[in-house]
C-alpha cells in the first residue's frame, strides 16, 4: 500500500492554530477516539487506570497503519487527513493537525502496536519522552493500540497541575458519553482500574444509545427535539422539567457530529428553560446541531471545544424554538394554546359567586358521587360508579376531583393516580404563559377602569425604572400614566389581576426593575417582571373555590401547561400511581 501520510507544508502549519494539545488525561483520551473513530473502527475500547495518570490504554478495529506510516504517525505535523490549505475549509474527519501523537509521545511513555491489511505483520513502536526506544515487529489483527503510560512524567510541573485520579476519571467518563451519544454506530467498552463502566454496544440511533447508556427516570422524562430551520437541524432530546440535574454538565452538545461546547448554545439552552428550571438547577439535554460546513468554524480553540457560527442568532433561535417545541407543542415565538378567556378568579367570577352561594344554602354537598370540594377530609371513593365524573379527554381535565387540602393542594384522579395539584402554582403558570405569549405577540391583555385611579409615589430611581417599563405594563394590561416627576396614576387593571394589592405589587415590580443581578439582561427582566405579576395575582386562598372554578382552571391548563412546573420551576403537581399505593399496602 501506498504511505497515505504526508508531511504539511509550512504555510498550512502556519495557518492552523498552535494549541497545546495535551493538557490532561481526557486530552489524550480525546485525541485517541477521535484517531480510531477516523480510522473507521466499529469497536473501540478504553481502559484507564489512576484516572488516567498511570494508564490510558485505547484499542481499535479500524484500518491500522502500515509500517512506514506507524513511524510517521508519530512525527509531528504528520497527517494523513489534510494536504493543503484548501481543504481546512472542509474537513470531515475528526483530527487534522498531524500533531496529536507526537505531542503525547513527547510527554509519555507511549507504545502503539498497529496493523492494516497491507503488512503480514503487525509494527510494535515505543517512545519514551519523544525518543524511539524500541521497534519490532509482531503478530496483531488489524487496528491499532495505543498504550498512553505516566503522562507528564517529564513535566513535572504539568503533573502538579492534574488533579485528583477521581477527577480526571470523571472527565474522562464523561468524555465518553458523549462520543458514545454521537457515534452511536460504534461500540464503545471503557474501565477504570479494571473495572468496567461502560458497555455500550453498536446500535442504530442515538435513541437506542441513550437506553444503555442513561437510567430509567433519566429516559422516561426525555422529550425528542426534531427542529429545522433554512438550512440549519437540531435533533436530540431534553428531559422535561421538573426532571433537573445540579449542573450545566448534563447539557451535551454536538455540532456537526463533534461535542462542543459553546457560550452562545449554552446560554441559549437556558434561555429555553429560564421558567421552567428552580434557581441552581439545570436542563439535560442531548443536542446535535447540523449545519453547512461553511456556516461553523469548529477550530477556534482545539482544547476548549468552541464553535464560532457565521449567523449566531439564527442558532440561537433554532435552539429556543426547538427546545420550546418539543417541551411546549409550539416554538418560542408562539407558545402553545389557542386564546381562552382567562381562568376566574374567585373574586371576580359571578358564576363562583352564584354557585358558592347556592351551596351554601343546600350543605352537604350533592353526593352523587360528584367530587364535591370540600375543606376537611375529603371522600376517597374512586369506585367505577364514579368514573363517569371523567367527562374530557384532556389531560387535566379528564381528571376527577376529590377535594382540598390545606396549603392550596387539590387531590386529583384519574384512572391509574392520584394527583396533588398546588393550585396557586398551577395558576400562577396560567397567568404567565398568558402574558408571555401575550407580549410575544405584541398584544395587550383586556384592562378594567379603576372607579378610583391608584396614585403611586417613587424616589427618583424608582419612577426612572419603573418609567422605562410603562409599555410591558401596558401590554399586561396596566394603564399607567406619569403624574410628575415621581408619581405615576394607575388608571386601569387586567381582568386577571383580580383584588391584589395594587402597592404591594407595584412594589414588587420596581424591586425587581432594580435588582442589578437582572437589570443589564433585558429580556431576563422581562421575564422576571411577568413571573411576579402571575406569582403576586395567583389565587393564594383556595378554601372558597368551588368545582367549576376548578374544572374551569383544569381545562385551561389543558391547553397551557405543557410541562407541569411553575415559572419558577418548581413541580405543581405529584403523581402517585395506584400501583405504588398497591404496593405500599403490600397488596397484589
Ligand atoms: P491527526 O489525527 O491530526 O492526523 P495525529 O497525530 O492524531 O494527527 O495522528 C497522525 C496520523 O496517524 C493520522 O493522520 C493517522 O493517519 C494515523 N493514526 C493515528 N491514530 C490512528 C488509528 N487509531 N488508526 C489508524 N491510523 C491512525
Ligand atoms: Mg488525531
Amino acid at each position: 500500500m501506498v504511505g497515505r501520510i504526508k508531511v504539511l507544508d509550512e504555510g498550512v502549519i502556519n495557518r492552523i492554530a498552535a494549541g497545546e494539545v495535551v493538557e490532561r488525561p481526557v486530552s489524550v483520551v480525546k485525541e485517541l477516539l477521535e484517531n480510531s473513530i477516523d480510522a473507521e473502527a466499529s469497536v473501540i475500547v478504553v481502559d484507564i487506570e489512576s484516572g488516567g495518570r498511570k494508564l490510558i490504554r485505547v484499542r481499535d478495529n479500524g484500518t491500522g497503519m502500515s509500517r512506514d506510516d506507524a513511524f510517521l504517525a508519530l512525527e509531528r505535523h504528520a497527517t494523513s487527513k489534510l494536504e493543503s490549505e484548501r481543504d481546512l475549509v472542509s474537513v470531515a474527519t475528526m483530527g487534522f493537525r498531524g500533531e496529536a501523537l507526537a505531542s503525547i509521545a513527547s510527554v509519555s511513555k507511549l507504545r502503539l502496536v498497529t496493523k492494516d491489511d497491507s503488512d503480514a505483520a503487525g509494527t510494535e513502536i515505543v517512545v519514551e519522552g519523544g525518543v524511539l526506544r524500541k521497534s519490532t515487529q509482531l503478530g496483531s489483527g488489524r487496528g491499532t493500540m495505543i498504550e498512553v503510560r505516566n503522562l507528564f512524567y517529564n513535566v513535572p510541573v504539568r503533573r502538579k497541575f492534574l488533579k485528583g485520579p477521581g477527577v480526571e476519571a470523571d472527565h474522562i467518563r464523561e468524555l465518553l458519553v458523549k462520543f458514545a451519544l454521537a457515534f452511536p454506530a460504534i461500540g464503545f467498552k471503557f474501565s477504570e482500574d479494571g473495572k468496567s463502566k461502560m458497555d455500550a454496544p453498536a446500535v442504530r440511533s442515538t435513541f437506542e444509545r441513550i437506553h444503555t447508556l442513561y437510567s430509567k427516570d433519566v429516559r422516561e422524562s426525555l422529550v425528542p427535539v426534531d427542529c429545522a430551520r433554512e438550512n440549519a437541524q437540531l435533533t436530540g432530546y431534553v428531559a422535561r422539567p421538573p426532571y433537573a440535574r445540579s449542573n450545566m454538565r448534563s447539557v451535551l452538545t454536538f455540532v456537526n457530529g463533534r461535542s462542543v461546547r459553546d457560550r452562545l448554545i449554552n446560554a441559549s439552552v437556558n434561555r429555553a428553560f429560564s421558567n421552567l428550571m428552580e434557581r441552581g438547577r439545570y436542563p439535560l439535554a442531548m443536542l446535535f446541531l447540523a449545519l453547512p460546513p461553511e456556516e461553523v468554524d469548529v477550530n477556534v480553540h482545539p482544547q476548549k471545544a468552541e464553535v464560532r457560527f457565521v449567523n449566531p442568532r439564527h442558532i440561537s433561535d433554532l435552539i429556543l424554538d426547538g427546545i420550546h417545541e418539543a417541551l411546549m407543542g409550539a416554538p418560542f415565538r408562539q407558545p402553545a394554546g389557542p386564546q381562552l378567556p382567562m381562568y376566574p378568579r374567585p373574586v371576580h367570577s359571578p358564576v363562583s359567586q352564584h354557585l358558592r352561594e347556592n351551596r351554601e344554602s343546600s350543605e352537604p354537598a350533592p353526593s352523587t358521587c360528584g367530587a364535591p370540594v370540600m375543606a376537611q377530609a375529603p371522600p376517597v371513593d374512586v369506585s367505577p360508579s364514579c368514573q363517569p365524573l371523567i367527562e374530557s379527554q384532556g389531560r387535566f381535565s379528564s381528571l376527577g376531583i376529590l377535594g382540598r387540602l390545606p396549603n392550596s393542594f387539590l387531590v386529583l384522579y384519574s384512572e391509574d393516580e392520584l394527583v396533588v395539584m398546588d393550585h396557586h402554582a398551577a395558576h400562577e403558570r396560567l397567568l404567565f404563559d398568558r402574558l408571555l405569549k401575550i407580549e410575544r405577540q405584541g398584544g395587550t391583555s383586556d384592562s378594567q377602569g379603576l372607579l378610583i385611579p391608584k396614585v403611586l409615589q417613587y424616589s427618583a430611581v424608582e419612577s426612572r425604572a419603573l418609567a422605562a417599563h410603562l409599555k410591558l405594563l401596558e401590554q399586561a394590561g396596566f394603564v399607567v400614566e406619569e403624574f410628575g416627576e415621581k408619581d405615576f396614576v394607575v388608571k386601569s387593571v387586567p381582568e386577571w389581576f383580580g383584588s391584589t394589592d395594587l402597592e404591594g405589587f407595584f412594589g414588587e415590580l420596581v424591586e425587581a426593575m432594580l435588582d442589578t443581578g437582572i437589570k443589564g439582561d433585558p429580556d431576563r427582566l422581562k421575564e422576571e417582571l411577568l413571573k411576579r405579576m402571575a406569582c403576586t395575582s395567583a389565587v393564594k386562598e383556595t378554601s372558597t373555590m368551588h368545582q367549576e372554578e376548578i374544572r374551569s382552571l383544569l381545562r385551561e391548563l389543558d391547553h397551557t401547561a405543557a410541562v407541569e412546573v411553575c415559572p419558577h420551576g418548581r413541580p405543581f403537581t405529584v403523581r402517585i400511581p395506584f400501583n405504588e399505593i398497591r404496593k405500599k399496602m403490600s397488596r397484589k
